[in-house]
């Protein structure tokens, strides 16, 4: 086992992970920009070190710093979090020529999935199915127009290399395809440095319901269920539960077993999520995450299962500590995220917190750095906490959720609770009857 793990991320992400370490056993060490010198995550290390100034592209995106971060306090693995360079090919590969471990799949792994033109074809082949579309890149507006014209209109322009829901444009008629192919083109080699696109069927009303995986380096590779991430904002999830209230016990087993053989059949490591849109009681496979995610803590609470502690197992070469059918599912979970944001129009709202007062009691959990004082920078993504609950019922944990959310107090900024106490409120919540457009139009419909 690893004497000592370099986290190298910041904010809640990064105190979840040395918690995981600190149970193991394991010194930690902190990177950090400026910004971050009060972090709780920071203080709470066993040390830490300052790689650069707020931008991330001088900090938590500094590979170099980062690799001299890990020497200089000879930490022997690094775990990338999600985010900055947990999802980078090339990291992965420099951590290891450095003598390092990195926790996380191979780089070959990240690289197939970073592209999503040759995840696709790849899944495709293991058996998984996809959303019809272009089977590769669309070079041209016109070889668009023709497949558009086969798989029928609406249709979404997608980056291959696109993230955070950014680089997507939904094209309803034949005229608008020029501008579109364009536009996505521009921002894809703007954002990720590479401007190929595809083009899939756009589903006018489906749930987002990922499967989480993980797989040891001795051919053990188990499905832990599925996340349903239906709500989002421009394409970003607001709200996670787990299980979907979509599905039965055999959709569930049945679709994770065929999840569970593709991630066998591509000599897969590592934990990773495969994204799905689901409609009309089929799936259509969207894009594989080669990394934790932000939601991992949902699938926790119903399992019982420390995704971290067995990412870092994994990593240390030790199989995983269950199979199959010690995978148990209990109950329901649900996450909120809470950013630092004006709760209706998001502006950011970043700033000094005052009174702060966490909710706690029987099955609650706050995975949050933030505390009275702190003052959230306004350089990185606006999530300062995670408020996951978890109940024997749908309704026990709904019930919970709103007692917590009642009792939570982040002075001094905005913070998006007031918007999930609404929404969790809302019948077609309550009823879990919503898919991916519900969130927007609703909205939509409050903001007139
Ligand atoms: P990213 O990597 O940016 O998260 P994804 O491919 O995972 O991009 O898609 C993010 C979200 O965008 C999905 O959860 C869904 O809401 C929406 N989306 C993506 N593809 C489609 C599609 N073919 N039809 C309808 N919505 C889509």
């Amino acid at each position: 086992m690893f004497d000592k793990i370099l986290i190298a991320n910041r904010g809640e992400i990064a105190l979840r992970i040395h918690r995981a370490c600190q149970e193991m056993g394991i010194a930690t060490v902190a990177v950090h920009s400026t910004a971050d010198e009060d972090a709780m995550y920071v203080r709470l290390a066993d040390e830490s070190v300052c790689i650069g100034p707020p931008a991330s592209r001088d900090s938590y995106l500094n590979i170099p710093s980062i690799i001299a971060a890990a020497q200089i306090t000879g930490a022997d693995a690094i775990h990338p979090g999600y985010g900055f360079l947990s999802e980078n090919d090339k990291f992965s590969e420099i951590v290891a020529e450095h003598n390092i471990e990195f926790i996380g799949p191979s780089a070959d792994h990240i690289r197939l999935m970073g592209d999503k033109i040759s995840a696709k074809i790849v899944v495709k082949n293991l058996g998984i199915p996809v959303v019809p579309g272009s089977d590769g890149e669309v070079k041209d507006s016109l070889t668009a127009e023709k497949i558009a014209e086969k798989i029928g209109y609406p249709v979404i322009v997608k980056a291959a290399a696109g993230g955070g829901g950014r680089g997507m444009k939904v094209v309803q008629c034949k005229d608008d395809m020029g501008n579109a192919v364009m536009a996505c083109k521009k921002e894809a080699a703007a954002s990720f440095g590479d401007d190929a696109v595809y083009l899939e069927k756009y589903l006018e009303r489906p749930r987002h319901i990922e499967f989480q995986i993980i797989a040891d380096k001795h051919g053990n590779v188990c499905h832990l269920g599925e996340r349903d991430c239906s709500l989002q904002r421009r394409h970003q999830k607001v709200i996670e539960e787990a299980p979907s209230p979509a599905l039965n016990i055999s959709e569930r087993s049945r679709m994770g077993e065929t999840v569970r053989k593709a991630i066998q059949g591509l000599g897969y490591i590592g934990v990773g999520t495969i994204e799905f849109l689901y409609e009309d009681g089929q799936f259509y496979f969207i894009e594989m995450n080669t990394r934790l995610q932000v939601e991992h803590p949902i699938t926790e609470m119903i399992t019982g299962i420390d995704l971290v502690r067995e990412q870092i197992r994994i990593a240390a070469g030790l199989p995983l500590s269950f199979r199959q059918k010690d995978v148990k599912f209990s109950g329901y979970a649900i996450e909120c995220r809470i950013n630092a944001e004006d709760p209706f129009t998001f502006v950011p709202s970043p700033g000094k917190i005052g009174d702060y007062h966490t909710p706690g009691g029987l099955g609650v959990r706050v995975d949050s750095g933030i505390y009275s004082g702190y003052s959230v920078p306004p350089y990185y993504d606006s999530m300062i906490a995670k408020l996951i609950v978890h109940g024997k019922s749908r309704n026990e944990c709904l019930m919970r959720l709103r007692r917590a959310l009642g009792e939570y107090v982040i002075d001094g900024i905005k913070t998006t609770i007031p918007l999930h106490q609404k929404l969790i409120r809302e019948n077609d919540f309550i009823n879990g009857a919503y898919d991916i457009h519900w969130l927007e139009n609703y909205l939509n419909s409050i903001n007139g």
